[in-house]
């Protein structure tokens, strides 16, 4: 049986970035397995937005310690090749008179407690950035300069050639069907291409967790939920590259909005998808009535947009936790075991920082931001990882 000093199962942009950081901090063997192709799982269906706007404060330190990453991707990498497609538009969020303006006012101020320019708008000003919305309704108004969007299977697979370049083995189209164990301690896996051995075993399996959950006998508190994002299009109210991606706390769907392919515009909820029975990456149903509801929200916020016309749309599958944050680190007294999923629509902004963590912890280095907070055990003490906005993406 082969012998690797690490296994990471899953060749995500998270478990791309596990390799890549492990090899890069001096791990000298190290073993990825993926079932699929290299960020071909839920990586792809990413809207790739990237901003350090959260009100849990670890997410803000990993996401930016995330965006420097983005921001300086070939050097991260060390590959005058590699990009990850950024494009720096910044990012706007706004909030009308209610719920959301108090955990909106806090959120920014702690951002500008911790170094990061937030500016505020008024909103003159947030029109000249983002001329084809209307802000009439709009109370608090947060401007996130170093902000913007990224293409995440770029980035899975800069991480990916990055891990190779430095000694990685990633083979694709393998599936990890089990763990070999002695005891409580996982010693390897068992593949659809025979077994190896490891030191430590990292999962990354992201919606496909609870194959992990039945290997180890104890349920892992995940679930795939289906969200949809629309490309919309609109003659005379281009959403350019120039204009910055954009958070409406106001409407009822918490849409997010950024450009999609220079002129088209990409809107998505930020709230509660459909639960999937299984984890599967299948496209769903879009109902027309569903296009009609979020379209007529984009239109209140957008009113060019009562004309628009539907250009594309497609589904992608959250890793959902129950309190919308990860589980990393440890799982109970098993060794030689660490996990990372649950990554609930917004891991993609953090996947740098969440992989020089996840490989800090395995190699036994202390971790740039703590892990405890992100731990398992929170689900069992009610500790839970809940932001100002409550359980969703912005977290
Ligand atoms: C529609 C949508 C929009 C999003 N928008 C944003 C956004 O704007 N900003 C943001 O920050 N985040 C966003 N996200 C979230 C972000 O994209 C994800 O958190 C991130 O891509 C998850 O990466 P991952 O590596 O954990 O999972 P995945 O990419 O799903 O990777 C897991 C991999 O594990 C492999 N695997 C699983 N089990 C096995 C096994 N037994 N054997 C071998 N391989 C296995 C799978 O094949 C898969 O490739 C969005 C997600 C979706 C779906």
């Amino acid at each position: 049986m082969s012998h690797y000093d690490f296994i990471v199962i899953g060749a995500g942009v998270i478990g791309a970035s596990v390799a890549h950081h492990l090899a890069a901090l001096g791990a000298q063997s190290v073993l990825v397995i993926e079932r699929g192709t290299i960020g071909a799982g839920t990586t792809s269906q990413s809207s790739g937005l990237l901003r350090t706007h959260y009100s849990v404060r670890q997410n803000v330190e990993l996401a930016r310690s995330s965006w420097w990453a983005f921001n300086n991707f070939a050097e991260y990498v060390g590959d005058d090749e590699a990009s990850c497609g950024l494009v720096k538009c910044g990012y706007l969020i706004c909030a009308p008179e209610g719920d959301k303006l108090d955990p909106l006012r806090a959120s920014l101020a702690a951002q500008q407690d911790m170094g990061i320019e937030v500016q505020l708008l008024d909103k003159g000003e947030a029109h000249e950035r983002l001329p084809i919305a209307n802000f009439d309704d709009a109370a608090l108004i947060g401007f996130e300069p170093e902000a913007g969007f990224a293409d995440a299977y770029l980035v899975a697979t800069g991480f990916a050639r990055s891990a190779r370049r430095r000694g990685v083995k990633i083979m694709e189209g393998v599936t990890v069907t089990g763990l070999v164990r002695e005891g409580l301690r996982i010693t390897g896996v068992e593949t659809s291409a025979g077994s190896f051995s490891c030191g430590t075993l990292i999962s990354t399996q992201s919606i496909w967790t609870p194959e992990l959950a039945a290997w180890i006998g104890m349920p892992l508190p995940v679930k795939p939920e289906r969200h949809t994002v629309l490309a919309l299009e609109c003659e005379g109210a281009a959403y350019s590259f120039k204009m910055p991606a954009f958070k409406d706390l106001g409407s009822a769907g918490m849409l997010y909005y950024r450009s999609y392919g220079g002129s088209q515009m990409l809107v998505s909820e930020g709230v509660v998808g459909e639960t999937l029975n299984s984890p599967e990456t299948e496209q769903g149903q879009i109902s027309l009535d569903y296009v009609a509801e979020v379209g007529a929200q984009v239109a209140e916020r957008f009113p060019a947009y009562e004309a628009a016309g539907l250009a594309s749309s497609w589904t992608g599958v959250y890793d959902v936790t129950p309190d919308w944050n990860p589980v990393l680190g440890k799982v109970a007294d098993i060794e030689g075991l660490v996990v990372g999923f649950g990554f609930s629509g917004h891991g993609f902004k953090l996947s740098p920082g969440i992989g020089k963590i996840l490989a800090q912890h395995a190699l036994g280095q202390p971790t740039d931001v703590s892990l405890a907070p992100y731990a398992l055990e929170r689900f069992a003490s009610g500790a839970l990882l809940v932001g100002k906005y409550g359980s969703g993406a912005v977290s």
